[in-house]
């Protein structure tokens, strides 16, 4: 390790030792299930938002085969809310992996961790290093940032040759000893005082040594993806309720948006309700109430969502039920893995029918 590194991390760990976090959920009885299960959690999630899912999530699965022998749909339920749903259907194929092919105990060397379903490069050095002390550097978005803005790096992450140069920063970088102190200081710096708009930097150990803040602006680095405007799609959702007021769910397919999770049918923008209606129940409604469009944006498009009014005038519907269709009472709901904006949506249809009832 070079000088300039061997000061750089020593400035990172004196000030970890001050004011790094050492209380976090997962720092508590670090294994290495603990650790990986809040390092997928917290990809695209912040600390906060995280930690009442992780405590939830790891007392009903307190250890990977208990995940793994776990239905999904009670993975995606304690997910519900979370989104980016690959990341719990990954998670619970990994704990099926690690079952099946490590015999129920979670992996320890790095090639085999990061075979794991959802698993890349930082995440697995995270986990080695963060449970078992093991040496690997790190590149979360948080040290991405950091090392970006101390050495100018003014490319974007997502292109291949700024990543690669990333990483050997990481790697030259990272010390043998106290990699755990020292990735965990990383990220806990990032998060804290390199953050995304206004960095501390007056607060900031390796001030000294950041180019970045010697140039007077910080928020240049890392560069920007290079901008597209996002499509839109558009959809009605149909909120079909009976007259005992329970409303029809669908389950989605297991891949693509909301994945395993349990929504409303859909219906093409211009498509007909109450046609669907006639074909689909033999029975004949006189109008289909639109609520408000809503918008619900994903990394690659918009979705904008007319939610539609349906109430069947007659029960007998139960031949419809199925492994991927079930009438859901919203007054008693069960453990299912619903979106989130079909949550928010069932919540408004359940007050807007209190609201017009007798
Ligand atoms: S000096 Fe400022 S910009 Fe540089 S690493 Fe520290 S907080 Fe980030």
């Amino acid at each position: 390790m070079t000088a300039s590194a061997q000061t750089f991390s020593r400035r990172v760990l004196d000030w970890f030792d001050v004011h790094g976090r050492k209380d976090l959920p997962w720092q508590q009885d670090a294994t290495p299930y603990r650790v990986w299960v809040s390092e997928i959690m917290l990809q695209q999630t912040q600390v906060a938002t995280v930690i009442p899912y992780y405590s939830r999530f790891t007392a009903r699965f307190p250890d990977v085969c208990a995940l793994a022998d776990a239905p999904i749909d009670d993975v995606l339920h304690l997910w519900s809310g979370l989104g980016y749903y690959a990341r719990a259907r990954n998670l619970h194929k990994a704990a099926q992996q690690v079952r099946d092919v490590h015999g129920g105990r979670f992996p320890e060397t790095f090639e085999a961790v990061a075979a794991l379903p959802g698993v890349g490069r930082s995440t697995a050095g995270a986990i080695l290093s963060l449970s078992l002390g093991q040496h690997h550097p790190i590149l979360d978005g948080n040290v991405k940032r950091v090392l970006a803005r101390c050495h100018a790096e003014a490319g974007w992450p997502g292109q291949t040759a700024v990543l690669k140069r990333l990483w050997a920063l990481s790697e030259r970088l990272t010390p043998s000893a106290r990699t755990r102190d020292f990735n965990q200081a990383m990220m806990d710096l990032g998060a804290t005082v390199c953050r995304r708009t206004r960095p501390a930097c007056g607060a900031c150990p390796v001030q000294t040594d950041c180019l970045a803040a010697a140039q007077g602006d910080p928020s240049a680095y890392p560069g920007k993806k290079p901008r597209k405007a996002l499509p839109v799609r558009q959809v009605q959702m149909l909120l079909v309720s009976d007259p005992v007021g329970q409303v029809l769910l669908e389950q989605r397919p297991p891949s693509g948006i909301w994945g395993g999770l349990w929504g409303l049918p859909e219906l093409a923008r211009d498509a007909d309700p109450v046609a669907w209606v006639r074909e689909r129940f033999g029975q004949s409604v006189h109008a289909c109430p639109e609520l408000p469009t809503r918008r619900h944006t994903f990394s690659h498009f918009h979705l904008d969502i007319t939610p539609r009014q349906i109430l069947l005038p007659q029960p007998g519907l139960l031949a419809l039920e199925g492994p991927d269709c079930v009438w859901y009472n919203p007054a008693q709901p069960d453990a299912r893995g619903l979106a989130a904006p079909v949550s928010r949506l069932l919540d408004e249809n359940s007050v807007l029918q209190t609201e017009v009832s007798p």
